[in-house]
């Protein structure tokens, strides 16, 4: 029988009450290992509640207090670093120096969210007008939610919560139903570093919670990270309910190559930023966009044994580039996009399909697969495929090019390989994508930028993390002061004060 997992809140886990669960598998094996309890809307009432009561003493800290908690929860993560990067691995499937990855990224934010001192502190005018000074300050917002998707179970709940506490909010986390086990566990760790109950609460459930999350009306700001579909439904019904909204969708992420690019370079960049962590990622390379026929014939002749050479193998191998998919759906619709994909008339240079792990045939594992040829107006162009899966879009111009991710439905990452500083130059200030590589195939912001994609890659006007990430958690005070010498009155005024 698989092991039942709860809920995190009021700092104790929580037994779920509805009945209804989710399977958590091993990729590696196929097997369920775990069942996510899926809240009831009352389950989610009480994580706010919880998070309600802890508020006003956690938001009347001094900031310094709240950024020593950020401090040693960072020290407990570390310390913790294998056991949670094997737990993530064994309910995700990405390697495991892939997962440290994650939770590194993660703990980049909590080091970000240390500076939260400074990062609060607001504006001050001296004698704005005779006797008056004015000064802002940043106030948290009170119970703020985050929704978080499958592919990043520790960095993007990280992104999160972690900004928005250092500011002084509690927090209620509905992590991915399919490994929610790295998101309790941080959620125990940040007591032990200090937090009090309910200051982070962990949720788990489907879309009912995540309704019931998105019409509560004392939680003030939801930042979600999924699918564009979910993205969209978060961002409507969540501001229709008031609410302040970050919601991060898909993506379909080009690479353009031009012709004097390094071409070593670029195919090794190609291959990580293309397979790693099986595709599954936000940023991961989904079409390469080489510039010329001559170039696009010799870029794939360079691929294609590189990919029939990929490693895939279980999260624990050391030598594998990449483990098994993240579910069974998950894999099998990848694999239904190849079909399309040759059913479209793309050429299948590499057909990853019949891949089969050795001594783990029921795992979710999917080879290494290759499209030349892809045009775009094909689905498989069109969607996001979130697989092992690149494709190749060949381009005759630097122009013909530069237009493809600019008129894709997705804005979210896009990368340019070239010597040429003019084209990159030119590129960069002209793409409509929200994070441009230069010779960098997987431009994620570091955490003190900011974290955001355009078009139907995002919904909302504010990014994750970063300056961005402190304006979204905290809302603005202005104060105007006057101290008049002496008493001296100056009688009502029935016009608008300006500065004439
Ligand atoms: P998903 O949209 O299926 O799930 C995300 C969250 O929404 C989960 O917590 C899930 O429980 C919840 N959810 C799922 N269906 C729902 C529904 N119908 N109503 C309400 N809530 C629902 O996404 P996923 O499969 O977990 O993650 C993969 C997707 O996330 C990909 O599209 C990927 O591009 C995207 N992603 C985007 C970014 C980014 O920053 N733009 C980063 C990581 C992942």
């Amino acid at each position: 029988m698989a092991r039942e997992l709860n809920h995190f809140i009021g700092g104790k886990q929580v037994k779920g009450t509805s009945g209804r669960f989710g399977d958590v598998f091993n990729p590696t094996t196929g097997e369920v290992q775990a069942r996510t309890p899926f809240a009831t809307g009352g389950e989610v009432r009480n994580a706010v509640d919880s998070a309600q009561r802890a508020f006003p003493e956690w938001a009347a800290q001094n900031p310094q207090k709240r950024a020593r908690v950020m401090f040693n929860f960072k020290a407990l993560v570390e310390k913790h670093m294998d056991e949670l990067a094997h737990m993530l691995s064994s309910e995700h499937g990405k390697v495991i120096a892939d997962s440290k990855g994650d939770i590194q990224r993660g703990l980049e934010v909590i080091e970000f969210a240390c500076g939260i001192p400074h990062l609060m502190k607001g504006e001050y005018t001296e004698s704005a007008g005779t006797g008056i000074d004015v000064y802002s300050m940043r106030q948290p917002l009170g119970v703020v939610a985050g929704i978080t998707p499958f592919n990043f179970p520790a960095m993007i709940p990280m992104w999160m919560f972690g900004v928005a506490i250092a500011a002084g909010n509690t927090f209620v986390c509905k992590p991915s139903e399919k490994d929610p086990s790295v998101p309790l566990r941080l959620a125990e760790l940040f007591m032990e570093a200090g937090a009090p109950a309910g200051v982070l609460n962990v949720i788990n459930g489907d879309k009912e919670a995540v309704d019931a999350i998105l019409k509560d009306p004392d939680i003030r700001a939801v930042s979600f990270v999924g699918s564009t579909v979910v993205a969209e439904h978060v961002f409507t019904t969540g501001t229709a309910h008031g609410k302040r909204v970050q919601a991060m969708g898909g993506a379909k992420n080009h690479a353009i190559i031009m012709p004097d690019a390094d071409l070593d370079q670029v195919v090794d960049d190609l291959i990580g930023a293309g397979y790693g962590s099986a595709g599954e990622r936000c940023m991961a390379i989904a079409v390469a966009v080489p510039v010329t026929d001559k170039l696009g014939d010799e870029l794939v002749k360079r691929l294609k044994p590189r990919v029939e050479a990929l490693k895939v193998a279980p999260s624990t191998d050391p030598d594998a580039n990449y483990g098994p998919m993240v579910t069974r759906e998950h894999r099998d619709k990848v694999k239904a996009y190849i079909d399309m994909g040759v059913k479209e008339g793309a050429e299948l240079v590499v057909d990853g399909r019949e891949f089969r792990m050795q001594g783990y045939e029921k795992g979710f594992f999917l080879g290494g697969s290759l499209f030349d040829h892809v045009k775009p107006n094909m689905k498989t162009y069109q969607d996001e495929i979130f697989g092992p899966v690149l494709q190749v879009v060949r381009a005759k111009t630097f122009d013909e090019a530069a237009a493809l991710p600019s008129k894709h439905q997705y804005g979210n990452g896009v990368a340019i390989f070239t010597r040429d500083g003019d084209a990159a130059r030119e590129f960069a200030a002209r793409v409509q994508v929200g994070m441009v590589g230069i010779n960098v195939p997987i431009p994620v912001p570091l955490a003190y930028h900011t974290f955001g994609g355009w078009k139907r890659s995002a919904f909302g006007d504010v990014n994750q993390h970063g300056p961005e990430g402190v304006r979204f958690f905290t809302k603005i005070k202005t104060v105007t002061a006057r101290w008049p010498k002496g008493g001296a009155r100056e009688g009502s005024s029935f016009v608008i004060p300006t500065m004439r």
